[in-house]
């Protein structure tokens, strides 16, 4: 998989519709302090389904939403969308390139695609686990991580030596399954309970 485009639109410092294309190899972006570079690396987290405002730099989510100039009025929706090159398959789709939108509006209304499809954020989270790719896949190291990595704890370590082997999606099957496992033990306890009182 390889990410050959992003259009953004109303997502932070996007006013106008912006078309980035990617091709293979190394993009560098350069521009003056504040011209809004990292706001490329924040739209990309964003679309992948980042759920926390303060690693993509806002306070509340809504402040992702363009809110204007003093000569353009703000926007009411931000909008991010990816195209990817799934010729390799990697993604588990039958199409050689995957789209991935989000369109959030400032009463809070958000929305997700694949492809044309309306989605949840768990089918994203699912078609990229253990891609490589996605929100927590440390595809976008951003100023910092580095010495995280660095200074994390030895189960952290593991963690991320896990997703880079593709164990992941296991693991969190596996506690699914617990979980389920969990709440039928609880059910068969309360049907024995009725039993029990019947007799
Ligand atoms: P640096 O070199 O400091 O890292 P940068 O080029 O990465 O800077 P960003 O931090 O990506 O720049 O961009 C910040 C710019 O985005 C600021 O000018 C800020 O005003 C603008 N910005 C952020 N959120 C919004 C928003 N919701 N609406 C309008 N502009 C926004």
């Amino acid at each position: 998989v390889y990410l050959k485009k992003m259009e953004a639109h109303g997502f932070k410092s996007f006013a106008d519709k912006a078309d980035i294309s990617f091709d293979a190899g190394v993009t560098a972006v350069v521009g003056p302090n504040g011209s809004g570079k990292s706001n490329i690396t924040d739209a990309i987290r964003w679309v992948l389904g980042e759920q926390s405002a303060r690693s993509i730099r806002g306070v509340k989510m809504e402040d992702v939403i363009f809110n204007g100039t003093t000569d353009r009025k703000a926007m009411n929706y931000a909008y991010v969308r990816l195209v990817l090159d799934n010729a390799s398959r990697t993604l588990q789709m039958d199409a050689d390139e995957v789209h991935i939108t989000r369109k959030l509006y400032r009463n809070g209304d958000s929305e997700y695609y694949i492809n044309k499809e309306r989605t949840r954020l768990k089918e994203i989270n699912e078609l990229f686990l253990d891609s490589g790719l996605g929100r927590n896949a440390y595809n976008i190291i951003s100023q910092g991580e580095v010495d995280e990595v660095l200074k994390a704890k030895p189960e952290q370590r593991r963690g991320l030596i896990e997703e880079a082997a593709g164990v992941m999606k296991y693991k969190l099957r596996k506690k699914e399954s617990e979980k389920r496992l969990e709440e039928t033990a609880d059910n068969l306890d309360r049907v024995h309970d009725i039993i029990h009182e019947l007799e």
